[in-house]
């Protein structure tokens, strides 16, 4: 989730008088790394995965689930490893570091150490998530377990938190959640609240609900208590927040609440990781759909399969003069997206990028674009960061105004990691030895370490072949974000097409352009998820046949090889439709429990049922078919 720093955090009114201070000295904290770094060199792939876990309490006497509220503790115990060795105490490097998430029921576990370029690597990804899991379950109190649930089914509806309090929580003023449920460190409850402050109204989070045989027509969530008046806020519930036929949720955690499998790569240089920043851009909505796996929001069925717009609305921080619906006075822009959510700008200055492609108007700080570009950053690159820019700095710590901005990347962190887009372009931390960096941040977690591999290795391989290859999966920016859109929708893997490239294969000359023939090869049409994935008669060759080419033309050994073809053919069949995406799978959990009343509602039984069923299919004890086909056999 980012930075975490230590000190006084300050109040929003406190907190937006130093907003230019952090933005201007985050700039220069930039460029300093920008110039130090920018030629940089590096011959090692390296490459790791994260993944987060929510922390469950299932009572198997009583068959109750309970949402866990020790992550702090659990954590304290799986770092202790990573400390020791820090400090000296032993020579034997930890086998995962363990980080806090957003939830104070979430931890987050990466490898010890990097992933390397071989593929031997590939095949230790999956055996570390394993471990990690292991480890997770060691840390933990007997009737606790670590799930790789996107979400927890029912956070927000009574009675499901460890220890229960009323939601009178002062940082989120939530209507359904505590503040305990937010991690207590001191940058969460004040994100939390600064979000609110500056947004001047709570969150809010509508999802569509799944209207079944029995839901009510229209749906109006008895649930809600309209009428409360714990804090002025709660008005906005009644006064149209809370939407008709909607999941209506009020608070971060239920979009930080989320978990998610996230990869970053190191690039060999700069232009490197721009060039994987653009072609992934396209790419992170396809892997949204294909990995949607979130179906359940706040005990009811929602009709979508994926968590992105949860998060994008649940740390919405914008004015209602950013959003445009008052004019502009106060604030300095419209500003077009949350700042969770698809990137809005490519950029690579190489010869396949063409202008066309970033269709956005593009709302950037004009006097950061303006230094940036004397200090000799590109347009491009200038545009950027200059977008991501104006955003204003949410938590600062009193006592970490004052930066070395040679030796520290603090204040520019502060904005680069609270701008969460699909993909994240990531600058050296200074004085270190890693390089440039690209994060792909839109795939959901799956309920298996066999499925995250398979995802994070298809991922890892198809960087290798848009490199190798040379592809070109450019399309304007605005169809990326009809793609997203498109890829929450409930089956959409399966009965939506999304936007794609042609011709992936394109003249890549300086020129190009002026060519009408070449023209054409820039053409996008709609294809289904399939299509992408698998391939299509007379077109595009598809990605898991691209991989296949690729790893052919390697000296790969066949145990390897076949390896990595069991994860392959886990992606195609999910595009097929051969298998079921983890949305379907748990919407089928739900819809053909014996409990299930044709309404929509997800109830404790059929939660605890659920979770259950997730973590022994986990645990390798419950095979699921439909889900995995025999690859777990
Ligand atoms: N949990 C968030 C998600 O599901 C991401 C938080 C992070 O950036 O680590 O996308
Ligand atoms: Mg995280």
């Amino acid at each position: 989730m980012g930075l975490l720093s230590l000190g006084t955090p300050l109040h929003w009114n406190d907190a937006k008088k130093y907003a230019d201070h952090v933005r201007s000295h985050g700039i220069d904290q930039f460029l300093s790394v920008y110039r130090k770094q920018r030629s940089r060199q590096k011959q090692c792939l390296l490459w790791g995965d994260e993944v987060e876990y929510v922390v469950v309490k299932l009572d198997k006497e009583n068959h109750t689930t309970k949402l866990s509220l020790r992550a702090f503790d659990i954590l304290a115990s799986l770092q202790k490893t990573e400390q020791d060795y820090l400090e000296g105490k032993t020579t034997q490097p930890p086998e995962a570091l363990w980080r806090p998430e957003y939830g104070r029921f979430m931890i987050e576990g990466t490898p010890g150490e990097p992933y390397g370029a071989t593929f031997r690597d590939l095949m230790t990804v999956e055996a570390s998530m394993k471990k990690r899991r292991q480890l997770a379950i060691e840390a933990m109190l007997p009737d606790e377990i670590p799930v790789t649930l996107v979400n927890y089914p029912r956070l927000g509806c009574p009675n499901e938190l460890e220890i229960d309090s009323e939601p009178h929580g002062k940082a989120c003023q939530s209507m359904f959640v505590p503040d305990e449920v937010i991690n207590p460190h001191a940058r969460f409850p004040t994100l939390t609240a600064n979000i609110r402050r500056r947004r001047g109204a709570k969150v809010e989070i509508n999802m569509p609900i799944f209207h079944d045989k029995n839901t009510p027509r229209p749906f109006i969530d008895p649930t809600i208590p309209y009428d409360r008046e714990v804090f002025d806020h709660d008005k906005e519930a009644k006064n149209g927040a809370a939407k008709p036929d909607h999941i209506y949720m009020d608070a971060m955690a239920f979009g930080m609440g989320c978990c998610c499998l996230q990869i970053t790569f190191q690039a060999c240089n700069i232009d490197e990781a721009r060039r994987l920043y653009d072609h992934l851009a396209p790419v992170a909505p396809i892997m949204l759909a294909l990995t949607g796996a979130s179906p359940i929001y706040r005990g009811y069925l929602a009709d979508v399969d994926a968590r992105w717009n949860v998060i994008a609305s649940a740390v919405d921080d914008r004015t209602p003069e950013e959003r445009g619906l008052k004019p502009l006075e106060n604030d300095r822009f419209v500003i077009n997206k949350s700042r969770y959510d698809s990137i809005d700008t490519y950029i690579s200055n190489d010869a396949m990028y063409k202008e066309k492609y970033n269709d956005l108007d593009l709302v950037y700080d004009k006097d950061i674009y303006e230094k940036l570009r004397k200090n000799d950053v590109d347009d491009l690159l200038a545009r950027h960061m200059a977008h991501l820019f104006i955003r204003d700095p949410l938590v600062i710590f009193e006592e970490l105004l004052d930066q070395d901005d040679e030796n520290s990347m603090d204040h520019f962190e502060n904005l680069q990691s609270t701008n969460w887009q699909t993909v994240r372009f990531k600058p050296p931390p200074p004085n270190s030895d890693i390089g440039w960096r690209v994060e792909f941040r839109s795939m959901e977690v799956q309920l298996t370490d066999f499925e995250n591999a398979a995802f994070s290795v298809f991922i890892v391989l198809l960087t290798r072949v848009i490199l190798s290859f040379g592809l070109n999966l450019y399309i304007p920016i605005t169809k990326v974000d009809e793609n997203m859109a498109t890829a929450h929708k409930r089956g959409s893997v399966l009965n939506d097409k999304f936007y794609f490239r042609k011709n992936v294969f394109t003249n890549n000359k300086p020129g190009a352009n002026s060519n009408s023939h070449i023209e054409e090869e820039d053409e996008y049409e709609l294809m289904t998820m399939n299509e992408i994935i698998n391939g299509k008669d007379q077109g595009f060759p598809g990605f898991v046949p691209l991989i296949h080419s690729y790893l052919s033309s390697t000296n790969i050994d066949i145990e390897t090889r076949c390896e990595l073809t069991r994860y392959l053919s886990l992606i195609s069949k999910r595009a097929s439709g051969e298998l079921m995406t983890g949305a379907t799978y748990l919407r089928k959990l739900v819809t053909s429990h014996p409990q299930y009343k044709q309404d929509s509602v997800v109830s404790p039984e059929i939660t605890y049922d659920l979770i259950n069923t997730v973590d022994r299919i986990a645990r390798g004890e419950l095979k699921a078919p439909e889900l995995l086909g025999d690859f777990n056999a």
